[in-house]
C-alpha cells in the first residue's frame, strides 16, 4: 500500500502551489501587464502589487511549421503557444478552432478592397469564438480542480461554458443580462440546469460574478478569475488566419470589441509568430469595430485620449454590449500604434452589415459580425482602410443567434396562391 502512494508520488510530480508539472505547457509565468510583477502559474488574474491584469509569459521552444501542420484540426495544433498539458487532445472537450478562412471575392468588389478574406468563426461548435477561449479556461479550471465552470456574458460566452461543462462533466452556472436574446437563452439554458438572468446590463452581471468569485471555493469564472488562461485562446484566431495565409500575415485586419480581449490576443499571436520566425516580420494594420450604442473604445480613440469613459450600453449588438472594457485601453494602443483605428456604426448600419454579407458571400452572422462589415464598409468611405491592401475581416458569431435583428429587414417578397398565374404577377418568372 506505502509502496503504491511512494510511487504515486514520484509520478506525478508538482511545483509549489500543488499545480501538476507541465499543467501548462509551455507557459512559464503569470506577468503584469501593467507593471511587469511575476506570479507564478495559478488561479490567479490580478496583479498584487498595483492590481493590473495578469497575462500568460511563456518559454517557448522551437516550434516549426511542420509541427503545427501535423497537429489536429482545431486549436490544439497550437497547444505548444497555449497554457495547456501537451496531452490536452485527450480531455473531453469541443475541439473548436481551424475555421474556414474564405476568400470574400462578392463584397470585396462591393466595397472596393482588391483583396478581401472572410474568417469564419460562426462554424465552431456553439457558434461563436468563444468556443476557443473557453476550452483554455476549461483546460486550466481543470488543473485548478474548481468544482464550477461559470461566467457572467453577454450571450455566446454562456453558451460555450454550458456545452463544454456538459461535455467535460463539470457543473455549470452561466449569468446573461436579462433582456439578452431569447435564442442565446435557449442556447445556454440546453446545455445546463443553471442559466442565471440577472436584472441589469453586462456591466451589472460582470461586478456580481466578481462578487460570488470573492464568497464561493472552487467557482472558475472563466473570464473572471481564470481570464489569463481564458484570453489565450482568441491567439488561436490569429495563428490560423497567418496558417491559412500561407505562413503570411495580412496588412489589415478588422476585429469587433467587446471587452477587447480577443483584438489584443490577436495581435499577441501575429507577435509570437513574427519572434518564433513562423512568419515575415512585417507591418499590419489593427481596427476595431463597434456598435455606437456602446462605444467606449471608438470614442476615446476619436477623442485622441487614453480615458476610456464607461457607458451605458444601448444596442442590437448584445454581444458587444460591454460598457467598461477591461482591455480598451489595450486596444487603443494596439490600433494606434499599428495605423489602425477603431470605428462604430448604428444599429441599422449593423443590420446593412448583416445583410450585406449574407447577400455577398452566403455567410449569416449576427449582430457583432454586422458591426464587423458595416465598420469594414465605413473604414472604406472614410478613406481610413487602404482598399489595395490584403485585408482580412473576422465574423465572430452566427445569425441564427440574432434573428430578431433582421428579422423586420427581410422576408417574402410576396404571398401567393400556389397557381403559375400568381407566380408570374410577382414579376420573377
Ligand atoms: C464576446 C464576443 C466578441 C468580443 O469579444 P471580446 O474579446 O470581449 O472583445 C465578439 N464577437 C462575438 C460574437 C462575441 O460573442
Ligand atoms: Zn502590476
Amino acid at each position: 500500500m506505502s509502496a503504491v502512494i511512494a510511487e504515486q508520488a514520484e509520478t506525478t510530480s508538482t511545483t509549489t502551489s500543488g499545480i501538476r508539472e507541465g499543467a501548462f505547457g509551455n507557459a512559464r509565468t503569470l506577468t503584469c501587464r501593467e507593471c511587469g510583477h511575476e506570479v507564478e502559474l495559478g488561479p490567479h488574474y490580478a496583479c498584487m502589487e498595483c492590481f493590473g491584469p495578469l497575462e500568460i509569459a511563456y518559454d517557448f521552444p522551437a516550434v516549426t511549421r511542420e509541427q503545427i501542420e501535423a497537429g489536429p484540426r482545431n486549436i490544439w495544433r497550437y497547444k505548444a503557444l497555449l497554457p495547456v498539458p501537451t496531452d490536452i487532445e485527450q480531455s473531453p472537450n469541443m475541439e473548436p478552432g481551424f475555421t474556414r478562412l474564405l476568400k470574400a471575392g462578392n463584397l470585396g468588389r462591393e466595397l472596393g478592397i482588391d483583396n478581401l478574406w472572410v474568417k469564419d468563426d460562426s462554424t465552431n461548435p456553439t457558434n461563436s469564438f468563444k468556443d476557443r477561449v473557453v476550452a483554455c479556461a476549461l483546460s486550466a479550471a481543470t488543473e485548478f480542480g474548481s468544482k464550477v465552470f461559470a461566467c457572467p456574458s453577454t450571450g455566446n460566452l454562456a453558451n460555450a461554458v454550458a456545452a463544454a461543462g456538459a461535455r467535460a462533466g463539470i457543473k455549470t452556472v452561466v449569468f446573461i443580462p436579462s433582456n439578452l436574446e431569447k435564442p442565446k437563452q435557449v442556447n445556454s439554458a440546453v446545455f445546463t440546469e443553471s442559466l442565471v438572468a440577472v436584472n441589469g446590463n453586462y456591466d451589472d452581471v460582470n461586478k456580481l460574478a466578481s462578487e460570488i468569485a470573492g464568497e464561493e471555493d472552487g467557482w472558475a469564472f472563466v473570464n473572471v478569475n481564470v481570464r489569463p488562461y481564458y484570453a489565450e485562446g482568441s491567439k488561436t484566431l490569429g495563428y490560423e488566419i497567418a496558417e491559412q495565409l500561407g505562413w503570411r500575415l495580412p496588412d489589415q485586419i478588422v476585429i469587433p470589441v467587446a471587452s477587447g480581449s480577443q483584438l489584443t490576443k490577436v495581435h499577441k499571436a501575429f507577435q509570437e509568430l513574427i519572434k518564433l520566425g513562423l512568419v515575415e516580420d512585417k507591418p499590419y494594420k489593427v481596427f476595431g469595430a463597434q456598435a455606437n450604442g456602446c462605444s467606449p473604445v471608438s470614442a476615446a480613440y476619436k477623442g485622441g485620449t487614453d480615458a476610456i469613459r464607461p457607458v451605458k450600453p444601448d444596442t442590437i449588438a448584445k454581444s458587444l454590449a460591454i460598457g467598461n472594457p477591461a482591455d480598451g485601453i489595450y486596444v487603443l494602443d494596439i490600433c494606434r500604434q499599428t495605423g489602425g483605428a477603431v470605428e462604430d456604426i448604428t444599429d441599422d448600419e449593423v443590420r446593412q452589415g448583416i445583410v450585406l454579407l449574407a447577400r455577398t458571400e452566403g455567410i449569416f452572422t449576427e449582430t457583432a459580425g454586422g458591426t464587423t462589415v458595416g465598420v469594414l464598409k465605413k473604414l472604406v468611405e472614410t478613406g481610413q482602410l487602404d482598399t489595395s491592401l490584403e485585408t482580412v475581416v473576422i465574423n465572430t458569431g452566427h445569425g441564427l443567434k440574432t434573428l430578431d435583428a433582421v428579422s423586420d429587414s427581410v422576408g417574402p417578397v410576396a404571398t401567393i396562391e400556389p397557381s403559375y398565374a400568381a407566380f408570374v404577377q410577382t414579376g420573377l418568372a
